[in-house]
């Protein structure tokens, strides 16, 4: 049965739980344990699949095409395991269940409570397969002392107060400020804390303490002290240099040391950390630089892209190069000509977006790239303009556009190269949609099988010619317009398995000008890039060469 490991926050938000998490769970595995990380999020919203980017950043997709908590994506690239739909619920998931089954009448005329009805149902996810795994990690979104957080809080009281003694564990994560005018760190922030959380009944086994300069011993003997934790499991979270060091740094100040000591897991297996020690050398020990234009609407937050910057960060670590990723905004391009703003990029990415806005300055910079032979990545939305680009200038559709601005602006005012999709097949069953459905859950997610054309660029760069990759997208590249677009060189190298769909196109006459309808960056590893993202970055470094 597995091991439960609660992880909860304090003082303020954006300490980075999700990483410190996720590293945790790769430090597990180092040692040889089996791990499954979760997230439950306090907020209303069934899911972040209706959330602006700018609230909550990034969507992330599972392979069984739950919409999800962007920390899903840290948890996946730190351990390798694929994140599933019961890996993350939110309050408004638990209370829409609970809803449910009241108006069902399963709970047989009773009174609907907070406690126990909301907590049980709290409790039945978090034990969802919890014989899988050696570990389960189980991080509580927001800040303890939020109103929402409540009874996920007194949940996994209740749940370990169930599991037999020494079976769930608790790690707090909370800042220790330091202050320039007494030039000390303070511990009080992080002592009421503690207190918070007492005074809900739970007491943390471990204090994992942000802070930007080493914990002096006094301190940490302080915390220990005033927060009931034993000293060695006060661990020292100082600023990291990049992401992909946290498993190596944490090892370091022992917090898996600290994690099995708690559980009585003595003696603990040795560790082996060659694979990020090489992830960390490749970080470090960059052989030259890249710059790639990454064109897009949500550019002033970083966490929108954040799966995309990853994978080119791992592409990079590939190539043993830098990627210098920038953000334009490709309105920019809709006002001025592109060739200056790109001209000094080695590469350009198109990402995934919704709705009309700034998508014509995209497909001006899927123009660039063709005509001037720079690498180009467009990821869904960004394969979307590729095609409707391709379509305008090479096939002569001047009005070529898509059905979802149309549907936007309520007129028809293009001819739809990409249409709205409302059939398609999964496994063995046909999924049907309607123009106005809902907005939450409806798209085209998760993973789809999809064949590529033998001899084409991407089943070289795959090394085969069948692959799966996950979706999220409601609108679809019409094949109508295949033979047109092929005669002139942009070829659809990757269909559905039953030849409906494209899902990959290529043009035949550039260095590397490939556009994919699903989203690969949601599968990159620092210790195994997606090859696409590898790939799309040699080809930056190869054109860096040329200029
Ligand atoms: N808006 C487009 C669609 O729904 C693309 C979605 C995306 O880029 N994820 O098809």
């Amino acid at each position: 049965m597995a091991r439960f490991i609660f992880i909860t926050g304090g003082v303020v938000s954006s300490l980075g739980k999700g990483l410190a998490s996720a590293a945790l769970g790769a430090l597990l595995q180092a040692r040889g344990f089996s791990v499954r990380l979760r997230k439950l999020d306090p907020y209303l919203n069934v899911d972040p699949g209706t959330m602006s980017p700018f609230e909550h950043g990034e969507v992330f997709v599972t392979d069984d095409g739950a919409e999800t908590d962007l920390d899903l994506g840290h948890y996946e690239r730190f351990t390798g395991v694929a994140a599933r739909r019961t890996d993350s619920v939110s309050s408004g998931r638990i209370y829409s269940n609970v809803l449910e089954k009241e108006r069902r009448g399963d709970y047989l005329g009773k009174t609907i409570q907070v406690i126990p009805h909301v907590t049980n149902e709290i409790k039945d996810w978090i034990r969802i397969g919890e014989d899988e795994a050696d570990f389960m990690l189980c991080e509580i979104g927001g800040t303890v002392g939020d109103i929402e957080g409540l009874p996920f809080f007194e949940a996994i009281r209740q749940f370990a107060q169930e599991k037999p003694r020494g079976q769930c564990i608790f790690m707090h994560l909370t800042l220790l400020p330091y202050l320039k005018a007494s030039g000390e760190l303070k511990t009080k922030p992080t002592q009421h804390s503690v207190k918070e959380l007492r005074s809900i009944g739970l007491a943390p086994d471990i204090l994992l303490c942000r802070s930007e300069r080493p914990i002096p011993e006094k301190e940490r003997a302080k915390l220990a002290l005033f927060c009931n934790v034993r000293p060695e499991a006060v661990i020292p979270a100082l600023d990291l240099r990049s992401i992909y060091e946290a498993p190596l740094v944490y090892h370091q100040v022992g917090l898996d040391r600290a994690v099995l000591d708690a559980f009585g897991i003595t003696p603990a297996p040795q560790p082996k950390l060659e694979k990020w020690e090489d992830v960390a050398d490749r970080v470090y020990n960059p052989e030259g630089e890249v710059r790639v234009a990454i064109v897009g609407k949500y550019t002033q937050l970083e966490d929108a892209y954040k799966s995309i910057a990853e994978a080119l960060t791992h592409g990079g670590m590939h190539n043993r190069v830098r990627v210098k990723a920038e953000w334009i905004d490709s309105e920019i391009f809709e006002r001025e000509d592109p060739a200056p703003h790109l001209e000094k990029f080695d590469a350009i990415l198109v990402p995934g977006g919704f709705g009309e806005r700034g998508t014509e300055g995209k497909i001006r910079a899927a123009q660039f790239a063709r005509e001037h032979r720079v690498p180009y990545f467009g990821i869904c939305l960004g394969m979307q303009m590729a095609v409707i680009e391709a379509a305008r200038n090479l096939a002569k559709v001047a009005d070529a556009g898509s059905e979802e601005f149309d549907h936007e602006a309520g007129k028809k005012r293009f001819t739809p190269v990409v249409y709205h999709l409302k059939e398609w097949v999964e496994g063995n069953r046909t999924i049907q949609r309607e123009a106005d459905d809902d907005k939450g859950g409806t798209m085209r997610l998760g993973a789809y099988d999809a064949i590529l054309k033998e001899g084409s660029k991407v089943a070289g760069i795959y090394g085969t010619t069948q692959i799966s990759e996950r979706h999220r997208h409601r609108y679809e590249v019409d094949l109508g317009y295949r033979e047109p677009l092929e005669k002139q060189g942009l070829i659809f190298s990757g269909m559905s398995p039953d030849g409906k769909l494209p899902e990959i196109v290529e043009l035949t006459d550039h260095p590397w000008y490939i556009g994919v309808q699903f989203h690969p960056e949601l599968k990159s590893k620092p210790f195994a890039p997606h090859p696409l993202f590898a790939d799309f970055i040699r080809a930056a470094v190869e054109q860096s060469r040329l200029v």
